[in-house]
């Protein structure tokens, strides 16, 4: 393919050339083991250290607060999973919400045959939980409250600040899964009280299968991964050196970009909302129309199978998602679209479009133009739009 214009920004992202040649001489060079006591693994202990440092830094978080693991997914279970075993004397009742990453909710339903107790918490149409909500599920054997940043699937962030203060003021730990907030928008884990925070580097442009988990002094946790004493005896493992220097320095030019990044992700994405609801008839924007992460459009386009758009896409280079409905083959609509109250065959016709600092002006028009001739044949064909039209154009 002579051209791809990639808009899946959420599902992975591109290492940056500076990570890249950061990461590229603990393959070959320094590859010594980070653990060892002789001077030529001295190196790559250093910079472990210090990619310890940026990954701290970008969250106000304490340099030995971080560990680092092999992605979200692996912070997610740690993070629930450790808090459930070390506070099972205090209680076995979590709270999370509908919304959370699979990598959340999987490892909530495991603990709920354990013989845990797992509050779901609903949330608005835009995709928030209530804060009014949250309060009044937060009971005396609550233990851990795990609620994301920013949702994976529409964009929605969630009152970090609020959430932590509620936990903070009851006495149940906070976890957050950042994984798509982590570098894209500020956070700070003193002031938004958050105990544990999850991140992954191949969500800002560092390398796959490197994560973090911020967990903070004091906080009860057990080891997940038994073993060596790698990570102060809580996360066993030869250390993956070149994904951890990767991941620090993705976190240091996150930090250093942000601002800029963010304005223009958020001008794109402005420019990507409007002309698609202006120029596509009988489509929705899912999540908060604002309160978004900068880079996330999603969109429910009706009478469309989000699959046939995303094929048609595909011909012409376009990289983009539909829910997380293909993740496992079924066409189950995602559960998040449903949990902000979209009919199943709404929820069908989504498409989510992710951008990132390589996006364009141009990528975006060119996305929008084709965008709206592939709907507008998909309808063509479509025995549901031809009798909706049929019935009057008034009431959709
Ligand atoms: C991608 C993602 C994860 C999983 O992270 P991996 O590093 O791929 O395991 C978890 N939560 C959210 C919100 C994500 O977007």
């Amino acid at each position: 393919m002579d051209r791809v214009i990639y808009l899946d920004n959420a599902a992975t992202t591109r290492v940056s050339e500076p990570v890249l040649e950061e990461m590229l001489p603990f393959f070959r060079q320094t590859y010594g083991n980070p653990s060892a006591i002789y001077t030529f693994a001295g190196e790559a202990k250093k910079a472990v250290d210090r990619a310890r440092a940026q990954a701290a830094e970008l969250i106000g978080a304490k340099t030995e607060e971080i560990y680092f693991t092999a992605g979200g997914s692996e912070s997610d279970n740690w993070a629930i999973k450790a808090t459930a075993e070390a506070y099972a004397a205090k209680g076995k009742h979590i709270i999370t919400s509908k919304i959370e990453h699979h990598a959340v909710l999987h490892t909530c339903e495991y603990l709920e045959k354990q013989g845990y107790e797992v509050t779901y918490l609903d949330v608005d149409g835009d995709g928030k939980i209530s804060l009014e909500k949250l309060q009044s599920a937060i009971r005396p054997d609550t233990i851990l409250i795990s609620v994301m940043a920013a949702n994976n699937e529409i964009g929605t962030l969630e009152p970090l600040a609020q959430i932590g203060k509620l936990a903070h003021e009851n006495g149940v730990l906070f976890h957050t899964d950042a994984v798509q907030a982590y570098g894209h928008i500020p956070i700070d884990v003193d002031d938004m009280n958050i105990d544990m925070l999850s991140a992954s580097g191949h969500k800002l442009n560092g390398p796959k299968g490197a994560g973090i988990l911020y967990i903070r002094r004091g906080v009860k946790i057990r080891s997940y991964i038994h073993g060596g004493a790698q990570e102060r005896s809580r996360r066993a493992g030869t250390l993956n050196v070149p994904g951890i220097v990767g991941f620090g320095k993705a976190a240091q030019l996150a930090g250093e970009t942000m601002e800029e990044r963010s304005r223009r992700e958020t001008e794109l994405r402005e420019h990507l909302i409007e002309r698609v609801l202006a120029e596509i008839p009988h489509t929705r924007l899912n999540g908060h129309r604002t309160d978004r992460l900068p880079n996330n459009a999603s969109f429910c386009f009706r009478f469309i199978e989000g699959e046939s758009m995303l094929i048609l896409l595909d011909r012409l280079g376009i990289c983009a998602s539909s829910g997380s409905a293909c993740t496992s083959g079924a066409l189950d609509p995602s559960h998040v679209l449903l949990a902000i109250g979209l009919p199943h065959e709404i929820a069908h016709g989504s498409l989510r479009l992710t951008l990132s600092e390589e996006t364009t002006m141009q990528d975006i028009d060119f996305v929008v133009d084709e965008l709206k001739r592939i709907i507008e044949r998909l309808r063509a064909m479509s025995p549901l739009y031809e009798d909706f039209m049929k019935k009057g154009k008034n009431n959709g």
